[in-house]
């Protein structure tokens, strides 16, 4: 068996005698346990960073910008490599996978301005020989928790910045497939990275926790399902780190009446079943306005949905592959029972799902509800899986109103041809990241990723400008150099004014 060790400074760490099965989803087999660390590991990759981490933030910005441009061109030497380890253990298809890696390194390709970014603001003559000054500086040693779903860009949307910035970074990712996350570190080092400066410690809640309560790591980046995101925040802010914590989300796909329906059901098929709607940005919830529209859309949905081909990450024709596990298969088909039990209607039924050779792999079928409701808790609830409902809306207020009133606020897209309707509802609508006919609106690296609501807790959002600003912080200089006259002796008593 083959085991999945931390990369930490010195060797895989002492502690943690626990260790984590990791499946190949295809086949539902164990192919590798990952190693559980404790306390001991995690002190042990802090006294590297911390032995570390000076000498990198004084490394000249370019240099460290050098390091990104090196470990761009590896991962894309090794991106073949890199997203069939990730297919492997995940199960998303292989096409994918390289979609995973690559918006990873496109933060990256951000990173690789980081001199620019980092120039500080200043004012010559902000008083009388007075001149002020501003530079963003390191926080010192970060951490980040991440998940399953993305393990290239999510631990990359973290690292590259964190990294770029001057802090030493230490990972934790997600127990379920943490293999990729292991290879882009040591794609790091051998682009010329210090030691200590990047290294990932493998765990579940005990390392979170330690994580949580170091008093050297400065702060935690975190994302997954929102009520471990609210922990994670809770526990991290009271023990003094700054915390931004990502949760789940329930995308709605507004249909307004005008909208091109084969591009929707084009669209719909891609973002509520691709990488078996295992994405925080998956769309499984379609809103369609009017009882025509939505008619109309169904009848065009059921046809795409059952042509839709699931089958093992490696098959090159397969549209998705298996889910993660034995248990959120199971999760994903209780939820199906539960919406059948609340009324909705099943129209496409994915349980049970089988594919030949492969009786034992994760497999779940494509599945489609019909007249869901706000009131059901399959409707409120994070089902993770690919399964599509339609809620249907008499008008565009209600429209508007039902992602807005939702407990989770991370995307939300319209499709319509009325320039109007999509800019009053991109203004009013309750949700981090709106669509206007772009089905999955995850910004560009450049921008920033963020929900609202319970998709996300704290207050800077993921990469682009708001990822420096969470991972620097702003010190600001107020400086006089005297001519040699001594000021006046009674307004030392009185509080600045420059004026
Ligand atoms: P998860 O919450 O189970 O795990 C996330 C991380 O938390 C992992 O590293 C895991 O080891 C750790 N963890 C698990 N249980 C813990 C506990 N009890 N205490 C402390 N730490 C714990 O999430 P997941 O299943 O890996 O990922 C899927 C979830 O992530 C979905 O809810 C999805 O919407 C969300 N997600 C959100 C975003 C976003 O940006 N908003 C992006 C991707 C995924």
């Amino acid at each position: 068996m083959r085991t999945i060790d931390h990369l930490i400074v010195g060797g895989a760490g002492g502690g943690g005698g626990r260790t984590s099965p990791v499946y190949d989803p295809n086949t539902g087999k164990i192919q590798a346990e990952v190693r559980l660390g404790d306390q001991t590991t995690l002190d042990a990759a802090v006294a590297a960073a911390q032995a570390a981490q000076p000498g990198w933030a004084a490394t000249n910005p370019q240099r460290r910008a050098r390091v990104m441009f090196e470990f761009k061109r590896l991962v894309e030497a090794n991106m073949d490599e890199l997203a069939a380890l990730l297919s492997s253990e995940h199960g998303k298809v292989i096409a994918d996978s390289k979609g995973d890696v690559q918006r990873g390194l496109e933060v990256i390709e951000f990173c690789c301005g980081i001199p620019h970014v980092l120039k500080g603001e200043y004012t010559q003559g902000a008083g009388p020989g007075i001149d002020v000054y501003s530079m963003r500086q390191p926080l010192g040693i970060g951490a980040g928790i991440t998940p399953f779903n993305f393990p290239a860009m999510i631990p990359l949307w973290m690292s590259g910045v964190a990294i770029a910035t001057g802090n030493a970074f230490i990972l934790k990712p997600s127990e379920r497939d943490p293999s990729v996350p292991v290879r882009l570190a040591e794609l790091f080092r051998e682009a010329g990275l210090p030691e200590g400066i990047l290294q990932v410690v493998h765990g579940d809640k005990e390392m979170v926790d330690a994580i949580l309560d170091h008093p050297a790591i400065a702060a935690v980046s975190f994302v997954g399902s929102s009520d471990i995101a609210h922990y994670v925040y809770r526990r991290g802010v009271a023990a003094g780190k700054r915390v931004q914590a990502m949760g789940g989300a329930k995308n709605h796909g507004i249909v307004m009446p005008d909208a091109d329906l084969d591009q929707v059901v084009h669209d719909l098929s891609g973002a509520a079943f691709g990488s078996a709607g295992e994405r925080c940005m998956a769309l499984p919830v379609v809103v369609p306005v009017g009882e025509e529209t939505a008619d109309r859309l169904r009848e065009k949905l059921i046809p795409a949905i059952e042509k839709l081909r699931v089958g093992v990450s490696t098959d090159s024709e397969a549209h998705y592959g298996p889910v993660v596990n034995a248990a959120h298969k199971q999760r994903i088909e209780t939820w199906i029972q539960t919406g059948v039990d609340e009324g909705a209607e099943l129209v496409v039924d994915g349980r049970g799902f089988s594919l030949q050779g492969h009786e034992e792999g994760f497999f779940v079928g494509p599945t489609l509800f019909d007249r869901v409701t706000p009131e059901m808790s399959a409707y409120k609830e994070e089902i993770f899986g690919p399964v599509l409902q339609i809620v249907r809306a008499p008008d565009f207020e209600t429209a508007v109103r039902l992602p807005s009133e939702h407990q989770y606020g991370n995307g939300v897209a319209i499709f319509t041809r009325n320039g109007h309707a999509a800019r009053e509802f991109a203004a009013r609508v309750n949700v981090g990241m709106v669509g206007i006919n772009v089905p999955i609106p995850v910004p560009v690296a450049y921008h920033t990723f963020g929900g609202w609501k319970r998709s996300a807790f704290g207050d800077t959002n993921q990469h682009g400008m708001e990822g420096v600003k969470f991972w620097t912080k702003v010190k600001t200089v107020t400086q006089r150099w005297p001519d040699g006259g001594v000021g006046d002796a009674a307004n030392a008593f009185v509080i600045p004014t420059m004026g």
